[in-house]
């Protein structure tokens, strides 16, 4: 059983101003302040503080929760340019809070977790994460992931045309209408459905879909692909299980066709 949030005190998390570098502690090579406003959700308090000390000296303003119920609480009080959040929390199961983040807002997240297993990083990502990081990690590393996720929720996605056939795309509302039924998209969802409607009717690689979404560094990392495209099937296929729209193209990529493609009409042998 997945755990349920429980009644707890009120909110604990604290926002600070930014704070001036300071000249002694100038190790960190950084390419830029980060100037976002960052939700660190982590019961772990020395692990806690560690991170927020690298990242308000990035330029970052932190507000912090200890808990599931906390971090609902902080993003009612305030929305966040993005979202640490740790899977592992005394009240409730990280994957249900990540869902349940997920429907209260459209900032990105970025998982942190021990738990370093395929399986959490799949969960992790259906329950809406964007980006996931083992620990331990570096506060580069940490820092490097922010920033991509960060500029990719900034830059506009490569929309070129308004649609491709039964599925339409409305960028500034972050909306995907396909046969009349418009769902909301992350800025993730976004992004994989802005390249697939660029690319109306033609097969896109695996790496080049990768590489526009998450960024050059993620070209292996096909179980994320597998993990949004199951997502757009459940928005654009009359049936996901039996897709005629968002076809894969083993060993190659996927493809968005304007009209249902015949070749898919039968049961699909896709594990995505
Ligand atoms: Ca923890």
């Amino acid at each position: 059983m997945r755990g349920a949030f429980r009644d707890a005190p009120g909110p604990r998390w604290r926002t600070d101003r930014r704070r001036g570098r300071d000249p002694g502690r100038g190790a960190m090579n950084l390419d830029g302040d980060l100037l976002a406003s960052v939700l660190i959700v982590e019961d772990e308090a020395k692990y806690r503080r560690l991170i927020i000390a690298n990242l308000r000296m990035a330029g970052c303003t932190v507000r912090e929760a200890a808990s599931g119920h906390e971090a609902v609480q902080a993003l009612y009080e305030h929305e966040p340019d993005v979202i640490l959040l740790d899977l592992r929390l005394p009240d409730v199961d990280g994957i249900v809070l990540c869902q349940r983040l997920r429907s209260l807002t459209q900032a990105p997240i970025l998982v942190l977790t021990a738990l370093d297993t395929e399986q959490a990083l799949v969960e992790s990502l259906e329950a809406g994460a964007d980006d996931y990081i083992s620990k331990p990690f570096s506060p580069t590393e940490l820092l490097a992931r922010l920033r991509a996720l960060l500029r990719r929720g900034r830059s506009q996605p490569e929309v070129d045309r308004p649609g491709c056939g039964d599925v339409r795309l409305d960028p500034k509302g972050r909306r995907l209408i396909a046969r009349d039924r418009v769902t909301h998209l992350t800025p993730t969802e976004l992004r994989l459905a802005a390249v697939f409607v660029a690319h109306c009717g033609k097969v896109v690689t695996h790496e080049y879909l990768l590489t526009r979404v998450w960024g050059a560094g993620y070209t292996e990392e096909r179980e994320y692909l597998r993990v949004y495209i199951r997502r757009l099937r459940q928005y654009i296929e009359p049936d996901p299980k039996r897709p005629v729209y968002l076809i894969s193209h083993l060993g190659v990529g996927y493809a968005l066709y304007p009209q249902p493609h015949g070749q898919a009409a039968a049961p699909s042998l896709d594990r995505s």
